[in-house]
């Protein structure tokens, strides 16, 4: 029996999707047009934002612009992008200096300066599209450890960095260790740093981009949800079938923003994008006097609580409750390696919760944040979603290997925020005018080719647990 490949009905809800918008189960129209310039498969922000970008990128030439129709599986914004932690956190230091191993430090450089760049990219089209409601907030992301010996280690890679000459590594303020837990707020921290980060509401940006679609796009755009995609079959001709239950459209590019998914239409992609699923909580104080107001966090954190791999991430709403995600040191088994527990691994279940982990965020506030400890606060909403890994660690972005006028964006970890929304306005400069990656200004390692595919596909055979499973599991 094929393995099932569609995202589940039923999904657990997101504090994000409880406030929902009138386009969230949209159809432009009651039946599926027959045919279309382009289909985008998935509607999150990967699909959304290169819609998007289609529509804007190129406004000088918008008479011959293309006719664009996105189909969504089940509501817009119902994956990953709707149930993240709603961190905007570029990487200036995680998975740098492995890039700097395995590419060279060139190669890792465009990396980090390409999600530094977002934080700019994003405010401006938050600000071009007026869309105001999604929260966005500029602050500064609080990195805090609770084992001297690990702190100690990425001390040094940031100082190793720094020697070589990464002008992003100036963003990073370290804290006198003397005084990380008082300027951290974390009880117990050893060493804590910061740097420039955000967040947002996910599915209100998404949602406000999707207004401007209408928008820009017209009757150009034909946007259908709950319209899962079952196949994609090309018979030579400049046509490809796109086949769905409620029947089949005709295009001449199709690209696949499924993310997670993405195995199920691309079987070439299933050693390279491997589902997993992560936990997020909301946690609330009472507001009935109950217990004492807690301190507002101005900062977004990451907390990395013991010597493992795992990290907690966390944002702090405008009204101070608290969204938080992670826990991955409880259910990834290290030990195990990382297919040790279905529980997550391969799973593409998001209705319901990692067993293993539910009662993580419960009381979190109160064993590690200073002044938190008589406030009541508690779990107020518990969610999964799906992470599409990429084996070895960098997202898949351009034209498909042997699969010509087919494209992808997918494969985002658990670190979409700051890269998908510029990694999508180089992918339409691709459809749009036939350029190839090498002409975008994309970071090159996130090109997909057939060496890459190949290179993970002997990876795996060879039993090769890949680094990125342990290493970008955490956003
Ligand atoms: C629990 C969790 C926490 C995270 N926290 C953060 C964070 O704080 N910061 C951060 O930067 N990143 C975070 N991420 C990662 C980030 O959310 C993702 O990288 C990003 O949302 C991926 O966007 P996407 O559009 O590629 O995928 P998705 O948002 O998953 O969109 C893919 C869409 O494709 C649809 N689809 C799939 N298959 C089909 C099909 N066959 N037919 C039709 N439609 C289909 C799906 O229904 C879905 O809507 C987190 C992810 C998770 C799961």
């Amino acid at each position: 029996m094929p393995k099932p490949f569609l995202p589940v009905p039923n999904s657990t809800l997101p504090f994000w999707l409880t406030d929902r918008s009138p386009l969230d189960q949209i159809r432009s129209t009651p039946d599926l047009p027959l045919e279309s310039d382009i289909i985008i498969i998935g509607a999150g922000y990967a699909g959304i934002s290169l819609a998007y970008h289609l529509l804007t990128s190129d406004p000088s030439s918008s008479s011959e612009a293309p006719t664009i129709t996105i189909l969504e599986a089940r509501s817009i914004c119902s994956g990953a992008t709707g149930r993240n932690g709603g961190h905007v956190r570029p990487d200036t230091y995680s998975l740098i200096p492995l890039y700097i191993n395995r590419y060279g430090l060139d190669a890792a450089r465009e990396v980090a300066e390409f999600e530094l760049s977002h934080i700019k990219a994003i405010q401006d089209v938050i600000r071009t599209e007026a869309i105001d409601d999604c929260d966005f907030l500029l602050t500064q992301n609080m990195n805090v450890f609770l084992d001297q010996e690990r702190g100690n280690a990425t001390k040094e890679a940031i100082e190793a960095l720094r020697k070589t000459g990464c002008g992003f590594v100036d963003d990073i303020f370290q804290i006198p260790d003397r005084d990380a837990e008082s300027i951290s707020g974390v009880k117990g921290a050893k060493t804590a740093f910061s740097f420039t980060a955000g967040s947002i509401w996910p599915y209100k940006f998404i949602m406000g981009l999707l207004r401007s679609i209408l928008k820009h796009g017209g009757d150009r755009v034909n946007i259908q949800t709950t319209t899962p995609v079952t196949s994609v079959t090309s018979d030579g001709s400049i046509w490809h079938t796109i086949a769905t239950p409620r029947g089949t459209v005709k295009a001449k590019k199709v690209v696949y923003t499924t993310n997670a998914y993405t195995f199920g239409l691309l079987p070439e992609y299933e050693p390279a994008i491997i589902p997993a699923k992560g936990m997020v909580a909301h946690i609330v104080s009472p507001t009935d006097g109950k217990g004492k107001r807690p301190p507002f966090l101005s900062q977004t954190y990451i907390l990395r609580p013991d010597s493992s791999d795992g990290a907690d991430y966390m944002i702090v709403r405008p009204d101070g409750s608290i969204i938080i995600g992670g826990a991955h040191q409880i259910h990834t088994f290290p030990e195990k390696g990382p297919e040790g527990n279905s529980e997550w691994y391969g799973n593409i279940d998001d209705a319901s919760l990692i067993e293993s982990t539910k009662d993580y965020f419960e009381g979190y506030m109160q064993r590690y944040f200073v002044g938190w400890e008589d406030t009541g606060a508690v779990v107020e909403g518990l969610w999964t979603g799906i992470m599409g890994y990429s084996a070895d660690s960098a997202p898949h972005i351009g034209a498909i290997p042997s699969r010509p006028t087919q494209f992808i964006a997918a494969g985002f970890n658990g670190h979409g925020m700051p890269v998908i929304f510029l990694s999508t306005k180089g992918l339409a400069q691709m459809i749009l005018h036939d350029k190839s990656f090498d002409d975008t200004d994309l970071p090159r390692i996130y090109k997909s080719s057939a060496e890459r595919l190949d290179a993970i596909k002997r990876g795996r055979e060879g039993g090769d647990i890949l680094q990125s499973v342990t290493v970008s599991s955490s956003e």
